[in-house]
């Protein structure tokens, strides 16, 4: 078992508590480590060294800061077994695919560090008398709070833009999952980057969270996690208007039609719908199945998802490993269960809220394009959908009416940094990944200079 430090002001510290608390092995139930059991003290001791960095931090040239980026890369390149098998461990990413995650998650800083160098202005019609341009700059203090779904890609989706970008950073990484991101503190720590740049806090949501979205000296909160802590981190950032990065739920539509490959749609699906134990924002959530087509979907689908290798993430051959606690286990069963209760039909280990597990729901049939829009829109958030046809023009008018922010027609898989990640209604605010992704972390300047009065 390991004894954990946190990363403030460029040391590796206790919790100013002497507290420390639990991390555990999801597979087996077994404690594999303490961590600090940080609190609002911690909070402001970070969030002083971040502040006390930025000016710093954000006069360094691009260029530099780029640079150090894709070290930053390489080295977690270099490190993905390692962070890979703590994933393995501590959140029971299957060994199969856990190292190769950690290579995509590296892209992040690349994608940054190039798109870093040409985020430029640009000016605004101007005349003779008048220069008008816009300027994007350094926001300051960024709290970046992750959910444990996915623990390091979803530390590395904020921390990427916003440090490179000349932002410095306090992480508050999940409770339960913390081990990644403090090893990622580790190869941070190889950078020699100015103290305080980049922090990392450990504790509970409901005093390190709370600290850092309260905090007078945060200016931003990039948040992925839950809509009801979004929510409450929306209401604490309000009291000093800080800029929010949120990535909440989502309870993802499937829509089948009747022209769909069945078979390509069942194999995606079941991909998709299983990897990391369905514990992804993304995950179908909600599945919509033309009732001509809807007896052969549902019997090929059951077929793939029971060849699935379900065991021990350590073992090569896992397909899918554990639910990521014994709490969030009975959470997903008790989902079951009320299904049960109010009339659902469970086919295999098996709508309105988001489960979070291995679970697919199909709803009824449908047998019209607007009835499906319709249901599929019916529903408080908007984070991804997903529509099979072979039709191109009728996956573009699905595309065109559905509420969310992404919509992938015949294909549930792709991925890279140069992508958009972000919902619509309750799913959330701004943008992960793409340029857009990389704006969300700095402020807009524009500057004007009368010429005429310069002359004078
Ligand atoms: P969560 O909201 O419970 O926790 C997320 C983070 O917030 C954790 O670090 C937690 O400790 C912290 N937190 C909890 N209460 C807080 C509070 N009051 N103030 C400040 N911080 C607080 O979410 P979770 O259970 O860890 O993650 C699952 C959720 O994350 C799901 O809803 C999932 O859809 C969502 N998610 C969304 C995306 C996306 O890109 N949209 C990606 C991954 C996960």
């Amino acid at each position: 078992m390991s004894q954990f430090k946190m990363w403030i002001n460029g040391k590796w510290v206790e919790a100013e508590s002497g507290k420390t608390y639990p991390v555990y092995n999801p597979a087996t139930e077994t404690e594999i480590a303490q961590v600090p059991l940080g609190g609002k003290a911690d909070v402001d001791k970070a969030v002083a060294a971040a502040r006390k960095a930025f000016p710093i931090w954000a006069k360094k040239p691009q260029a530099e800061r780029s640079q150090i980026a894709m070290k930053m890369s390489a080295l977690m390149q270099e490190h993905a077994k390692e962070l890979g098998a703590i994933d393995t461990m501590e959140h029971g990413t299957p060994t199969k695919t856990a190292a190769a995650s950690v290579v995509m998650t590296a892209q992040r800083f690349e994608w940054a560090a190039y798109n870093g160098r040409s985020l430029m202005g640009h000016t605004v019609p101007s005349t003779a008398e008048d220069l008008v341009y816009l300027q994007r700059e350094p926001i300051g203090v960024v709290a970046i709070i992750t959910p444990w779904n996915v623990p390091l890609a979803m530390v590395v989706g904020k921390l990427a833009p916003a440090l490179t970008l000349g932002n410095t950073c306090v992480i508050k990484p999940p409770s339960i999952n913390s081990l990644t991101t403090l090893k990622l503190a580790e190869l941070i720590e190889k950078l020699e980057l100015p103290p305080g740049t980049v922090n990392v806090v450990t504790g509970p949501g409901g005093t390190v969270g709370e600290s850092l979205a309260a905090h007078r000296s945060v200016d931003m909160v990039g948040f992925t996690g839950s809509c009801e802590t979004g929510k409450r981190i929306m209401a604490l950032a309000s009291q000093t208007i800080k800029r929010l990065q949120l990535e909440l739920g989502g309870k993802n539509p499937v829509i089948i039609l009747d022209d769909a490959d069945v078979n390509a749609a069942v194999a995606e699906t079941v991909t998709g719908q299983f990897r990391n134990s369905g514990q992804i924002c993304g995950s179908p959530g909600r599945y919509y199945v033309h009732e001509k087509v809807y007896d052969e979907f549902l019997e090929k689908y059951t077929a793939a998802a029971q060849k699935l290798v379900v065991g021990d993430p350590a073992d090569e051959r896992t397909q899918m490993g554990p639910l990521v606690s014994g709490e969030h286990r009975n959470r997903v069963e008790g989902y079951i269960k009320s299904a049960i209760d109010e009339g659902a039909k469970v086919i295999l280990k098996v709508a309105r809220e988001e489960i979070f597990g291995p679970v697919a729901c199909f709803m009824e049939k449908f047998n019209s394009d607007e009835k499906v829009i319709e249901m599929a829109n019916d529903n408080v958030f908007g984070l991804t959908a997903y529509v099979w046809t072979r039709d191109t023009a009728r996956g573009i008018r699905f595309a065109n009416q559905i509420e969310s922010g992404t919509v992938q027609i015949g294909q549930s898989h792709g991925w890279g940094p140069e992508l958009p990640w972000g919902g619509y209604k309750e799913s959330g605010i701004g943008k992960e990944g793409s340029l857009y992704g990389l704006y969300d972390f700095t402020n807009l300047k524009r500057v004007q200079v009368d010429l005429q009065a310069m002359k004078k």
